[in-house]
């Protein structure tokens, strides 16, 4: 189960998102005002042809594709604000299912549309401002089966494909010899058109609050001075779940901490605490793999491709290094429970683990933690409190000191040895 999930063809949805986008990388930055601004969005038809207008401040470019099991049409545009109706795309119409959108990179915004069926793509076009009228995105979509989908898929791929370029290099080495002190990854989950768990009548959502969380915890461990610290994202922008991976690997990060806020149906019971999970190929028990499967999603519900083998990661798990970097992450996790059960609530049972993509880098000891849950009343004033952001974030940076203490402990012991 836990391998399905792993590569996914990420690098061809990355290069597609910047092949495909025409605004320049590091538009972002540029004033939120100049960016083109969608104002309302509305569906029409019916189970065979359905269409999606979205009314935009200015004309952009567009490139839609689709995505199979489950699937999916994705429309990657410029960089686009998004002033919608705060239930847009909860409820669907036709063909379209639900849908959702959000910034995927920087430049580049996404509407990902979870289809009923397989669908094909008759117009996806931006009509200019005319007579009153704001200028429109349309997407018209037709029902069709299952092979003409996967034909069209094959297509666009050999066009993907070819429009590939490779990841630029990071320059950790440099980083690393400029800078000693160990380098800590934090993680917020989820971004952009993946919201995560969401509570408050949708007004409170996980990729928020667990941003707000991890920047606490940086900035209180950048403050002691001892580690170098970087969040895989600072902004509402999605990252694929490998890049956080790679993110850790390729700056040889020394931890890796992904931040989580949890949700259970009610039917579930009245759940609350935080829970720290690591990586293992069978989960612990049956809560820890429906939230693995959960998380795990997050590529899905963000339009990558989930259909095309993995590569890269498959067989990291086979790794020699892993051995040891699993008994690392479990001897973190344990501290942290040990550090944060004196001040912050825990889940009855607070250590578990599962197949969480997340967690699968072979040499960054890796933790993920799921601060409480966002269903449970008393768990969601907390975690969108400032107050107990600041306490748990504190035993958190204990947690940290103990575990590079104990590590540099260890690595003095070896060296003694030889
Ligand atoms: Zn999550």
């Amino acid at each position: 189960m836990a391998g399905r999930w792993t590569t996914i063809g990420i690098i061809a949805a990355v290069a597609l998102m910047l092949g495909g986008m025409p605004p320049a990388r590091g538009q972002a930055r540029t004033a939120a005002s100049s960016f083109p601004v969608a104002t309302d969005i509305r569906l029409a038809g019916d189970e065979h042809a359905t269409r999606l207008v979205m009314d935009v401040t200015t004309t952009i470019g567009i490139r839609a594709f689709t995505l199979a099991d489950p699937y999916r049409v994705v429309v990657d545009i410029p960089q686009t604000v998004f002033q919608l109706p705060a239930k847009a795309g909860e409820t669907g119409r036709g063909l379209i299912k639900a849908y959702r959108y959000g910034l995927v990179m920087a430049g580049g915004s996404r509407i990902v549309i979870d289809v009923t069926k397989p669908v094909r793509i008759e117009k996806a076009t931006v009509l200019e401002a005319r007579g009153g009228e704001p200028a429109r995105l349309v997407l018209d979509l037709s029902a069709t089966d299952r092979e003409a989908f996967m034909r069209h898929l094959a297509l666009d791929r050999t066009a993907l494909r070819a429009s590939q370029s490779p990841s630029p290099p990071v320059a950790s080495q440099d980083a690393r010899s400029r800078d000693p002190r160990p380098l800590i990854v934090i993680d917020p989950g989820h971004g952009g058109p993946d919201t995560g768990t969401k509570a408050g009548g949708g007004d409170i959502l996980e990729k928020n609050v667990v941003l707000d969380f991890a920047i606490t915890l940086r900035d209180q461990l950048e403050k002691s001075g001892r580690y170098r610290v970087v969040l895989t994202r600072t902004d509402d922008t999605f990252i694929p779940l490998i890049e956080r991976v790679k993110f850790a690997r390729q700056r040889q990060a020394e931890l890796f901490i992904s931040v989580h806020a949890d949700a259970l149906p009610k039917s579930e019971g009245d759940v609350q605490g935080a829970t720290i999970y690591t990586l293992s190929d069978t989960a612990s028990d049956a809560e820890a793999a429906r939230l693995a499967e959960a998380e795990n999603r997050s590529d899905a519900i963000a339009g990558i491709d989930l259909t095309k083998e993995p590569d890269d990661v498959a067989d990291i798990l086979l790794d020699l290094a892993h051995r040891e970097t699993k008994t690392f992450s479990h001897a973190f996790a344990r501290l942290l429970v040990g550090e944060m059960k004196s001040s912050v609530r825990l889940h009855k049972k607070p250590l578990k683990s599962a197949g969480f993509v997340v967690l699968k880098a072979p040499d960054v000891p890796s933790v993920l933690i799921e601060l409480g849950y966002m269903t449970n009343r008393q768990d969601l004033k907390l975690l969108t409190s400032e107050a107990w952001r600041a306490k748990a974030a504190g035993t958190m940076v204990k947690a940290v000191e103990q575990f590079f203490r104990t590590r540099l402990a260890g690595v003095d012991a070896a060296a003694r040895q030889r």
